[in-house]
């Protein structure tokens, strides 16, 4: 998988991501596993179900997403743009929305039918930004001990105060090696 590839956002997450995919440079890529460069060529396309808030729209849509193969190992990977967690329906734009809510006080009532998902979702979500707190220390400087300190919503604010979330998910994604927000699956 090449994730958290930035992609700029227009109208529609399928354009969006199509616009990206014609536009990228595949002697630039370079393959997870085995390192070697330029060596991709396209394996197939499969869809991919998307639900993410656009100027204050829920979106759903299916989009595309290319699978490129490795010609060095064979290895294959998807190509996933920056909006799209891995192996999550969702994108970040409607949970962070649904974050600041919670933390705003607005009721998870309110938000499951502003947003039409279930309670649970929401709850699972609340249990996943918990779980990533660690990982978003790096947001504030000074000593590790005390930033353990903080609290979510200020974490939150910190995050949606990025002009471009992208920014914000490139710096997670450089510090953790995985997503923000994306559930890591133990080996085995
Ligand atoms: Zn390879």
């Amino acid at each position: 998988m090449l994730s958290n590839l930035r992609v700029k956002i227009n109208n529609s997450l399928k354009d969006s991501y199509n616009c990206f995919i014609k536009h990228l440079i595949f002697s630039l890529l370079v393959c997870p596993i085995c390192k070697a460069k330029g060596l991709m060529e396209i394996h197939a396309y499969y869809p991919r179900h998307v639900v993410a808030l656009i100027g204050g729209v829920l979106i759903d849509e299916i989009i595309d997403i290319l699978r490129l193969r490795c010609c060095s190992c064979g290895h294959t990977h998807a190509i996933l743009p920056d909006f799209i967690i891995p192996y999550c329906t969702y994108s970040y734009s409607l949970i962070l929305e649904c974050l600041n809510g919670y933390y705003s006080k607005v009721k998870i009532e309110e938000l499951c039918e502003r947003y039409n998902i279930s309670p649970q979702l929401i709850y699972s979500w609340i249990k996943r930004f918990q779980d990533h707190k660690a990982q978003c220390i790096f947001l504030f400087k000074g000593k590790k001990e005390e930033n353990l300190k903080v609290k979510l919503i200020d974490i939150l604010k910190r995050i949606l105060g990025y002009i471009d979330l992208s920014d914000f998910l490139t710096e997670y994604f450089n510090e953790n090696k995985y997503c923000f927000m994306q559930v890591i699956k133990s080996p085995g």
